[in-house]
């Protein structure tokens, strides 16, 4: 087993108002869960592959690898993500580098607020750090894995399936995105971006 759930650093009640205990206990313990196994499972596959020779079934196994594992990692950096004591504005060098990509605080959340609420189906808002541009953008997923930019690393995510929100908020996605920012970690945020922006990793 490559991949493994991870454990939230608060309890499911913990982001309550603003999300739901039974939404945070589904959300972590089956849909998380789901793609952790969906992952391992397209690992074992691609193993056998290797080991028989058979590599028939290839397209549809990295498919499914790209988008278990791509769901497994939006939702361990969307958990650190959110905090009890969150919420607020960021401070410190990570506001300074969100005026200096985006204008100014506001203009980064209201870009985010934007692409979360219009992604398509099922996606995610997402922060990332842009190792060739050494800069922040704002993504909008489909999936967990379409329309991200190859070479950025996650900062920021806001899952907008209807999992994450439809047994509290119903249709109304916009009110659930205002409530994700009432809980996210802005520490947890900006430990990111220093990580992010100190590894040379595309040049
Ligand atoms: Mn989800």
């Amino acid at each position: 087993m490559t991949y493994e759930l991870p454990d939230l650093s608060y309890d499911y009640d913990a982001l309550e108002p603003h999300i739901d205990a039974r939404i945070m206990e589904l959300h972590h313990s089956k849909h998380h869960q789901g793609y952790v196994d969906g992952a391992n499972a397209a690992t074992e596959s691609l193993e056998e592959m290797r080991e028989s020779g058979d590599f028939g079934d290839i397209k549809s196994v990295k498919r499914a690898l790209a988008f278990h594992l791509s769901g497994h990692v939006n939702h361990t950096v969307f958990w650190e993500n959110m905090h009890p004591d969150g919420g607020g504005e960021p401070g410190g060098e990570l506001a300074d580098a969100l005026e200096e990509d985006f204008g100014s605080v506001e203009g980064f959340m209201d870009d985010f607020t934007h692409a979360a609420n219009n992604a398509e189906g099922s996606g995610w808002g997402m922060l990332l750090y842009d190792h060739v541009g050494d800069c922040m953008i704002v993504g909008a997923a489909e999936n967990h894995q379409n329309q991200t930019p190859q070479g950025t690393t996650p900062l920021l995510a806001c899952d907008v399936w209807e999992h994450a929100y439809y047994l509290q908020y119903e249709n109304d996605r916009g009110s659930y995105v205002d409530a994700f920012w009432e809980v996210v970690n802005w520490d947890d945020v900006a430990e990111r971006y220093e990580a992010a922006q100190s590894a040379d990793l595309i040049s």
